[in-house]
This record gives C-alpha cells, structure tokens and sequence, in this order.
C-alpha cells in the first residue's frame, strides 16, 4: 500500500488514473509500476477532446527514472476511444507525451543531462541506447520550434561554420539581442539564407534594422533582394574584417618565412600564434619574442602593424570621419607592396559603406561570434555528426533558446 501511495506522488498520478500495483523483480533489477484508469472514466478524443466510447485498450510501457538504481517501468493498458470525427485513437495520458517511450519527468531529465554531455554519455550514464536519447533531442528539438513564439528580429547576424569535413558550411543566423540561434539552414548559398527570408512577413522585414555578417556575395545578394534599404542595413563587422586581415598577415608569414628558411634564418619558426593573437592579450612571451624578430622579418611585421591599425578604426562616431580613417589606411595598404594584405584592402574598398555602416550602427558580431564557439564546443563534444540534420538539430537544442522540455500538468511543475 506504502509503495502505491510513494509512486503516485512520484508520477504525480491523479485521478482519474491511480496506481494498481508495484512490483519488485529483483533479478532484473527493475520495478514496474503498473497503472490503472477508474472505471467509468469519461474518455476524450485527443484531437477536438470529444467524448466518445471506449474501443479498445492497448497495453503499453514507459521508461521512468530509476528508483535506487532499479531500472524503473510504468505499465498501463491505455484505452483508445472512437472519435466520430477522428476515428479510433489513443488518449493522451498525464505522465507522458504522445509516442514517447519515457514518462515526462525521465524525458526531461535526459534534455537535462544533454546539456551538458553527448548523447554517447547520456546514454551510457542512463543506461539507455544511442538511437533513445537522440530520439529525446530530436522530440525536443521539435517541440521547441513548435512554440516558439514568432521572431521579432532588430538586428541579426549571419555566419557560416564548416560541418565535420572543410569544405561543407551551414548558415547560422543569430538573434543579436538574444544571443538566440533563429536559423540554421544547410550550405552558405543564396537559398540557404533565402529559407530565413521566406519564413518572415513583410512586418518582420520592416523591422530589422542592422545585419552583421561577413563580405560574402551570395549573403550580401540575398539581404539586397529581402530588406528595404538594405545597403544601410549590412553591416561588416570587427570580427570578420579581423578574420580576412589576420589570414593576409599569415601568409605574408608563410611566405616570408619561406624564404628565410631557404637561407638558414629560422626567426619566424613557431611564431604564427604571436602574430595572430590580438596584442591586448598577447602574453609576455609572445610581445618579447615580436619585438626581437620585428626587425628582421620586415613584411610580417608590416602586416601586422596594418592588421592593427584597421583594428583600431572602429570607434567613430561620424561616418564622415570613419570615411576619412579608412581611406586613409586603404590608400597605405594598397601602397605595402603586400599582394594578400592588398587583396584584403580592395575587398574593403569595395565594401567600405558596410564597413562605416557597423561602425556608425555600432553594430559588433560579438554574439555571433560566441555562438560561433559553441557550435565548435558542441562538435566537440559530440566527436562530429553523422548528418547536417542532426547538426542542425545539436545547434538548435543549445543555442536556440527553445522551451525544450515535454509540458505536461501532473509532471512539470515549473511551468
Ligand atoms: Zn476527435
């Protein structure tokens, strides 16, 4: 008797349903709790929650938490009703949501346990499959799009990162007042991103207000085509013209290193760290170790004092002076008889409005930028993925902000 009072509360079982039995099979180490429905209980169709007969009861099992490390089963002969509308369905029952093989509470704890480890973890740690505790994350994945309530997006930002092998992207957009991943669609063409634009209504699209993203022609072509004005509403940012600047100063690096190792001067060995890092971070090792060399390796450090000078040019607040800063560092580069750090000046004379855009908009990727490393963060941990929809998906249960866990009035509480 003590035992079916505990699991009722445990379960949060109510009536109608009560608990009819628990059973003990010590060799399986498991309990099964069985559940029964009062008799007479007026049954409603799960669709339109008519009324209807009773037609059939289906027996059927879910997987709860463990009790004292049993392995914990609640079992249930679940009635199907006759819906003259709907026609014959199961009722929905309070412990668990339709088709899942795990009471809520379980469900839930596994999205918990997700947030912090694989699923290869997850399911070892809880003693279930591989294909269990994904099927949790994609059911939890869906639920959270489902009620999501409708984006109301003022400034954006836009990313592509590789998936597993090099040459394979998904486009990312992020929600910049939120930090929010609201988007994620395969490849980085125009129709990955088109698919964002489409989901919007005209009222959407009036409102946002700044986009951040890198100088990549299918993107820029894609937001042209969608947003009114949009030539004062791209921004690129900091984070990205730091990109294509430190990957020139790197080859400038390579280059001339190259060439110094060919006459037995191995000044820039193991110096590619040093010159990429952002010299407000840069250890003591690091500032000692360019100083000595700055003299010697002449080009790299050419390179590198443009990097850091175009760093330093986005602080203005008139878009006039910004002009005048960035034409002035433009007319240098293009004078450093640097070939990469000149391709990277010409790329930001032809993007220069998008550039002064970000400066005056003060609009930063910053929180692109770190949705960026959670996405790295979370292909780690999951030691790759086997397809991008499942990618999609991983991205979506952490960064999406979404209302994961399985609603249900007798079990989650916190609601
Ligand atoms: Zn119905």
């Amino acid at each position: 008797m003590r035992d079916k009072e505990l699991y009722a509360a445990i379960l949060g079982i109510r009536s109608p349903w009560q608990v009819a039995n628990v059973e003990l099979a010590t060799k399986a180490e498991e309990v099964r709790v069985r559940l029964e429905m009062q008799a007479g209980t007026r049954l409603g169709c799960p669709e339109c929650g008519a009324s209807g007969p009773g037609y059939d009861t289906r027996r059927r099992t879910w997987r709860h938490l463990d009790t004292c490390q049993f392995k914990t089963i609640v079992e249930a002969d679940v009635p199907r009703v006759e819906c003259p509308k709907h026609g014959v369905r199961q009722i929905e029952v309070p412990w668990a949501e339709p088709g899942s093989g795990f009471t809520a509470l379980m469900e839930a704890l596994v999205i918990d346990w997700l947030k912090e480890a694989s699923i290869a973890a997850v399911a070892r740690l809880m003693s279930l499959s591989w294909d269990q505790v994904d099927g949790v994350l994609q059911r939890a994945v869906d639920r959270g799009l489902a009620r999501r309530e409708p984006l109301e997006l003022e400034r954006i930002g836009i990313d592509e990162t590789s998936f597993q092998k090099r040459h394979e992207y998904v486009t990312i957009v992020t929600d910049q007042e939120s930090g929010n991943v609201v988007y994620v669609a395969d490849d980085r063409k125009q129709e990955s991103l088109q698919g964002f634009f489409d989901e919007l209504e005209p009222a959407d699209l009036l409102r946002i207000q700044s986009v951040c993203m890198d100088m990549w022609a299918p993107y820029i072509a894609v937001v042209e085509e969608n947003l009114h004005r949009a030539e004062s509403k791209i921004c690129f940012d900091k984070f990205h013209v730091a990109k294509h600047l430190g990957d020139a100063v790197d080859k400038v690096r390579r280059q001339e290193q190259r060439e110094q190792l060919e006459e037995g001067d191995r000044s820039l060995v193991g110096t590619r760290y040093a010159w990429l890092s952002n010299p407000e971070h840069m250890d003591e090792r690091s500032t000692g170790l360019l100083e000595r060399i700055k003299h010697r390796v002449l080009r790299t450090a050419r390179a590198w004092a443009l990097k850091e000078h175009a760093m330093c040019l986005w602080h203005y607040a008139s878009r006039t002076w910004a002009r005048k800063a960035w034409l002035a560092w433009i007319s240098w580069a293009m004078r450093s008889r640097l070939e990469p750090v000149k391709r990277v000046a010409r790329m930001i004379r032809d993007h220069l409005e998008g550039i002064l855009n970000a400066i005056v908009l003060k609009a930063t990727n910053a929180p692109s930028e770190s949705t960026n490393a959670k996405v790295q963060r979370i292909k780690r941990m999951a030691c790759g993925f086997r397809n991008r929809s499942r990618f999609r998906n991983a991205i979506y249960f952490h960064l999406g902000g979404l209302d994961l866990y399985p609603a249900n009035p007798s079990t989650h509480t916190t609601s």
